[in-house]
């Protein structure tokens, strides 16, 4: 049996992670759940699972919390859940700057990452990458792209080139102005995959492609000029390696996170788990690709630009882009200005190339800061 904690088990992969977990029961054991403020939920999901440890965001709600004798809140119960050694494996599935501190507490521990969350690689991709390999931890990604290149990798140095696929989102085939007033449901409405509401925005804007372009350089040590982006809007085939030999593995299948997730919590064996059905070749009409339009998708080029650069370039990147995000979804600028917005602060940011992890976090608050600022300043409220 494995044992498992899980942090964001509310959210959009944590909720998905548990579907897994129950057709699984013989092989894990749940340690910790954790939850930022849907407390409803965490308590059904105690109910069900008998978590030893639970976390959530804020102290104020601890009262709320039945069924479960140890709740930790927090930042610093996210640090102690990561802290147990008790844990083989933590699933770090919470969104945002959230999920590098105690990624990189469970390492230290030697315990081994089911990475959904981005953002830690993003922003301290040298450190965090470093220290796994220096404590022997294994980082299998979740996100669906890398977790396609995890599988397709046998010998990473006879890689040519990876190559991400991306849906293309909701404006794949909408005019630029089209994306200049689109409304908030507008841009939530994903095509093929629904997630949480920033990664969603994200996917929208084509930057999440940009936060994965840089994710899959630090997971797999490969150069920017060697990873390529493809658009695919059917989400079948999940990304792919070139050989230097000319060969192309491809990992496919149904669009469906509990086969990525699966795969990274039970690393590596494989079991028959969630698994609905047999893929059919024969049921896929058609599999289309096409080159992105990076003038409609900026993001995509600030993204090469930031990693190319590094240190924390990308923080600053993933701090405006959050951050404007957020101002977004509460409907204080369109989805145009996200690009605008971080463009600015991102080029207003002198690196610090090599930077602690302190530097990392004192960077992305001071990024967050001017950016909030920005917005206030000049961005009146809108009602879109
Ligand atoms: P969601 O927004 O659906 O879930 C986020 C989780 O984090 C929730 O459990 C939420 O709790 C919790 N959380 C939020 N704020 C805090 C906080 N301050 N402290 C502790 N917990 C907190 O996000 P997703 O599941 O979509 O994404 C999670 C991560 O996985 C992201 O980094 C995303 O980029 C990545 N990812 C997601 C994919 C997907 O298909 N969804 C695909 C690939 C990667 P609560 O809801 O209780 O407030
Ligand atoms: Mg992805």
């Amino acid at each position: 049996m494995k044992r498992i904690s899980i942090l964001g088990s509310t959210g959009s992969i944590g909720t998905q992670a548990l579907e897994v977990i129950e057709k699984l029961t013989d092989k894990f054991e749940i340690i910790s759940l954790s939850a930022g403020s849907n407390t409803d939920l965490l308590n059904e999901q105690i109910k069900k699972f008998k978590p030893k440890f639970v976390c959530i965001s804020n102290e104020n709600d601890k009262d709320r919390i039945i069924g479960c004798n140890n709740v930790l809140c927090g930042n610093d119960g996210l640090e102690e859940i990561c802290s147990n050694r008790e844990n083989d494996i933590i699933l770090v599935a919470v969104s945002g700057k959230i999920g590098l501190k105690p990624t990189i507490t469970a390492i230290n521990n030697g315990i081994n990452i089911a990475l959904a969350n981005k953002e830690t690689l993003v922003m301290a991709g040298d450190i965090v990458m470093n220290l796994a390999k220096d404590k022997g931890v294994n980082i299998i990604p979740v996100d669906s792209e890398h977790c396609a290149i995890h599988q397709c990798i046998k010998d990473i140095s006879q890689v040519e080139k990876l190559i991400i696929t991306a849906s293309g989102g909701p404006f794949l085939h909408k005019t630029i102005d089209d994306m200049k007033s689109a409304t908030v449901e507008q841009a939530l409405a994903h095509p093929r995959w629904n997630m949480g509401r920033k990664i969603t925005v994200d996917s929208a804007t084509l930057m999440n492609k940009g936060l994965e372009i840089i994710e899959a350089h630090h997971l797999f040590n490969m150069p920017y000029e060697k990873i390529d982006v493809v658009i695919h809007p059917q989400s079948v085939v999940h990304s792919a390696i070139e050989y230097v030999d000319g060969s192309v593995i491809a990992q496919i299948g149904v669009p469906s996170m509990h086969i990525p997730i699966q795969y990274a919590i039970c690393y590596p064996e494989r079991f028959e788990g969630i698994k609905s059905k047999s893929f059919s070749f024969s049921e896929i009409a058609r599999l289309d690709f096409e080159a992105p339009d990076y003038k409609k998708f900026p993001f995509l080029n600030l993204a090469y630009n930031a990693g190319k650069v590094g240190g924390t370039a990308t923080v600053a990147l993933n701090g405006a882009d959050e951050e404007a995000v957020f101002a977004f979804l509460d409907g204080r600028i369109k989805l145009y200005d996200i690009y605008k917005i971080t463009e600015k602060i991102y080029s207003s940011h002198n690196p610090i190339l090599n930077p602690t992890l302190d530097e990392i976090f004192e960077t992305d608050k001071e990024i967050r800061e001017k950016t909030k600022e920005l917005i206030s300043r000049e961005y009146q409220c809108l009602s879109i």
